[in-house]
């Protein structure tokens, strides 16, 4: 290096009766600058002798920039840029694995983020959809929402407590498919706060002291396990001891197929605690949403006093898939859709979430009379 700095003093020296040996050596000087094209160019005004020492100079140092950078590149890929091997462990240090901040304490979606209805493809701001319920102002698509915009929707101020939070799922039959259930459930507590696929809570609706349960469809396809079963009879349990209504907004694959028997036991065991409402004259409304199919529409789904749906909502036991390769037949328009099971006689009304909490009080007012 000691003599390609030699040849650079030369240069100071010699450049001074040429103003291009002053812009060569500038370029030089800032070599993440300077391209060969520009070292030609410069290097034709110097005198023929320099032109060779010129060019090798100029080469050693763009080899020796680029040795630098990929150096540099790789060190910062093992996360220890600019550290010799001493040093390497000091400064910052990961004491905690992963990602610590709960779900609650993240940053909610910025503003001005942009959705499109699945329906009619009629693009709005996220605000905008939450502003009007989640319902698409254009064709009044009800997307899927999960129990805290529920809650939001209906309670009073959005004020509730949530109850039975601490009865948690048991991988207690070693079930492994993909991965073991242990492993499912522990992977979806870690992605969600959400404990369960039924959340249950008591706040007031308008004027009436009520038990929502709604359940969430991200939480394993809010399938039916002992968990959901358990919390739905403590709930009625709860309504008996308040004397407060109870409704349930479904929304779920069916039983959880991990917890096999288990979750088919929790159908009897659900309905001989809604039958205890009954006997206690306490109103239960079962509202359905899209979708809720198998053991929830073969038990409490459907034994609601009244069971009412959302618009377009998806409703059945089994898909229409399995039935139309079943029957070997073309299934008509709307079939399984809530309008279609409204004229057949297997809801009461239809409500749009924009009507939800009206209604719901106007009804309560009504079983109270
Ligand atoms: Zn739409």
């Amino acid at each position: 290096m000691k003599e390609k700095g030699g040849n650079r003093a030369n240069l100071a020296q010699e450049g001074e009766e040429n103003p291009f040996h002053l812009l060569f050596l500038w370029g030089a000087g800032r070599s993440s600058h300077k391209s060969p094209l520009f070292s030609i160019l410069a290097a034709n005004f110097l005198r023929v002798n320099d032109l060779k020492d010129t060019l090798l100079f100029d080469i050693a140092m763009t080899n020796k920039t680029q040795m630098k950078q990929e150096d540099d590149f790789e060190a910062n890929l093992a996360g220890d840029e600019g550290q010799s091997e001493e040093t390497k462990s000091g400064w910052f240090k990961r004491i905690k694995k992963g990602i610590t901040t709960s779900t609650a304490e993240k940053k909610e979606t910025p503003e001005g983020l942009w959705t499109k209805c699945p329906n009619c493809n009629y693009i709005c701001t996220v605000t905008e959809l939450r502003e009007n319920l989640f319902v698409c102002p254009k064709c009044n698509h009800h997307h899927r929402i999960g129990s805290s915009e529920y809650f939001e929707i209906l309670f009073n101020d959005g004020e509730y407590e949530v109850l039975f939070e601490n009865i948690r799922s048991k991988d207690f039959l070693h079930f492994t498919d993909l991965k073991s259930y242990q492993k499912r459930l522990e992977e979806t507590w870690a992605k969600t706060d959400i404990t369960d696929s039924i959340r249950v809570a008591a706040g007031n609706v308008k004027d009436h002291h009520m038990v929502i349960g709604c359940m969430d469809f991200e939480f394993i396809g809010g399938s039916l396990g002992s968990v959901m079963g358990e919390r739905i009879s403590r709930a009625a349990d709860y309504c008996l001891e308040h004397r407060a209504p109870l409704l349930i907004i479904c929304k779920s694959g069916g039983a959880r197929m991990m917890e096999s028997a288990f979750s088919l036991m929790q159908l009897a065991k659900v309905s001989g605690k809604l039958s205890q409402l009954t006997d206690a004259r306490i109103p239960y409304i079962s509202l359905l949403t899209d979708p809720s199919f198998g053991g929830i529409s073969a038990s409490f789904g459907m034994l609601g006093d009244l069971n009412i749906a959302e618009p377009g909502a998806l409703i059945g036991f089994a898909g229409p898939r399995v039935i139309k390769e079943t029957i070997k037949k073309d299934l008509p328009e709307g079939f399984q859709r809530s309008e279609f099971l409204l004229e057949h006689g297997f809801l009461d009304f239809i409500v749009n979430r924009k009507e939800l909490k009206d209604k719901i009080s106007t009804l309560m007012t009504l079983f109270k009379g």
